[in-house]
């Protein structure tokens, strides 16, 4: 099924780093709202910050966004040492793309994170890179419809 993430994980930093290079990963392009960042929050907390740095480390990072705001996409530019892109338009991977195109890197050498499957991981799947599904970086603190639209999507990809 087109929907079905190739690792399904809890959270980001249960992602196999390791596992990752030895499969020939060279680029991790995250999704930004709910997936390394909580959603609308403009900050990243300082152990995301801490991990992302051992990920830079290893891989060529970028996030890449639906997000529409200039303003809201530069700030985030502004704090990441890393490419922001925003208005991605999720499913649809053309940003993706010319992302990895400007990089020289075949989509089997890159991996898009997200959590939301019928964004991140179908644009992943219509793009041909791995993907890893994680749970909202914040999901004990999110409101109940928020949570039963995560509940009913994830439905989709059992
Ligand atoms: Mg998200």
């Amino acid at each position: 099924m087109i929907i079905k993430p190739d690792y399904n994980l809890k959270c980001v930093y249960d992602i196999n780093l390791d596992e990752l290079k030895n499969q020939g990963i060279k680029v991790i392009m995250f999704d930004l709202d709910s997936t390394i960042m909580i959603s609308k929050s403009g900050c990243y907390r300082p152990e995301t910050e801490e991990w992302l740095n051992e990920v830079k480390d290893k891989f060529t990072v970028a996030v890449i966004s639906n997000n529409k705001s200039e303003e809201y996409i530069g700030k985030v530019q502004a704090l990441s040492d890393f490419t922001v892109i925003g208005h991605a338009s999720k499913p649809n991977p053309k940003k993706m793309k010319q992302y990895l195109n400007s990089l020289g890197i075949k989509p089997n050498e890159a991996v898009m994170v997200g959590d939301r499957p019928l964004t991140d991981i179908v644009a992943g799947k219509l793009l041909g890179c791995k993907t890893i599904l994680v749970d909202s970086i914040n999901a004990e603190n999110e409101n109940r419809p928020t949570r039963f639209v995560r509940w009913l999507e994830r439905r989709v990809i059992r």
